[in-house]
């Protein structure tokens, strides 16, 4: 049995670039390339890194909402791709997404309580009779009100209907969750509910999160484990407390300096990277971020560095780290 509740391996997704006119493939964008992870059950595993980076992609991957190019996909060490129609079918409620906005995903014309109820039946999870009482239950776990039951989507907020979209994803009882920007669109006072709330399903549920960010202090906040993303690939990945304590990657050691650290004597100096990234259309020979790495040498132009072990499950994609 694997320790892990959801593993990639060599994981890659590419988007043919199509000719307007004809609409034959002239290139492809390498949305994501090569992507190891691995995540235990029961944590909440960080997924962060620029725009653009492949995070997303990742996510909706894993989860088979979109087919991947090459690679494998574990499920409780099972890879997904020997599983039969029926057993594909039975594992999708237990895989579950949860958006930035979940607005866009609610009928407007149908209350949340029954829009929350809709998938349980759909999956025969709940018989009618029991639907109410289900739905009144995982509402009350994302911290709804039973009046909430009849009200339509209109009537919430922006942190309220984030819970009606975690509560959707809760129903089908989940054993893995891609939370994508869930709190990125939200007030301040609003994001820390919501934070919360994923704690308490990773600490009273068991719940498996992947949690893609691009607010680092979230993320460092709330996720056991963390990977980050450059143009498609993992350039670095281990547990929160060596990856924020000890970023060994040029690229890791930027994007976290900018985390506001409470501690005036853990102050990081602040590192500005120069230039945007490349185009997942062309990316750069060697390592990937030779273009903006203020220690790139020849070596980094011609030769891509491989992941290696530091310490433990701390790993890293650099020649010189
Ligand atoms: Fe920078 Fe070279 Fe390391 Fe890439 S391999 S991160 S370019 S030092």
């Amino acid at each position: 049995m694997s320790d892990y509740l959801i593993e990639a391996r060599g994981l890659s997704k590419h988007f043919p670039i199509r000719d307007g006119l004809f609409g034959r493939s002239t290139g492809q964008v390498r949305a994501v390339d090569g992507v190891d992870l691995a995540i235990r059950p029961g944590t909440i595993f960080g997924l962060v890194g620029e725009s653009g980076s492949g995070k997303t992609t990742v996510g909706r991957t894993l989860l088979g909402l979109q087919p991947k190019s090459a690679g494998e996909i574990r499920f409780r060490g099972r890879d997904l791709a020997t599983l039969s129609k029926p057993e594909l079918r039975a594992l999708r409620p237990r895989l579950q997404l949860v958006f930035q906005d979940p607005y866009g995903s609610l009928n407007p014309r149908i209350p949340v309580g029954e829009a929350i109820g809709e998938a349980l039946l759909e999956h025969g999870l709940s018989s009618r009779d029991e639907l109410r009482e289900r739905v009144l239950e995982v509402m009350a776990v994302c911290g709804l009100a039973p009046y909430h039951y009849g009200r339509y989507p209109h009537e919430f907020s922006g942190g309220q209907r984030q819970r009606v979209g975690i509560a959707r994803a809760l129903a089908l009882q989940p054993d893995f969750i891609v939370a994508d920007e869930p709190v990125s669109a939200l007030d301040v006072s609003i994001q820390a509910q919501i934070i919360n709330l994923f704690a308490e399903l990773r600490e009273r549920h068991g719940t498996t999160i992947l949690f893609i960010s691009h607010d680092l202090a979230v993320v460092e906040h709330l996720c056991d484990d963390i990977a980050v993303m450059y143009l498609g690939k993992i350039v670095e990945t281990g547990p929160r407390d060596a990856l924020f304590g000890q970023p060994r990657h040029p690229y890791t050691r930027a994007l976290f300096s900018a985390v506001p650290v409470a501690d005036p004597d853990a102050r990081r100096e602040r590192i500005v990277l120069q230039g945007e990234p490349p185009s997942p259309a062309a990316p750069p020979s060697g390592c990937r971020f030779h273009t903006r790495c203020p220690q790139a040498s020849d070596r980094c132009r011609d030769e891509e560095p491989t992941m290696r072990p530091l310490d433990g499950t701390h790993r890293v994609a650099c020649h010189f780290a």
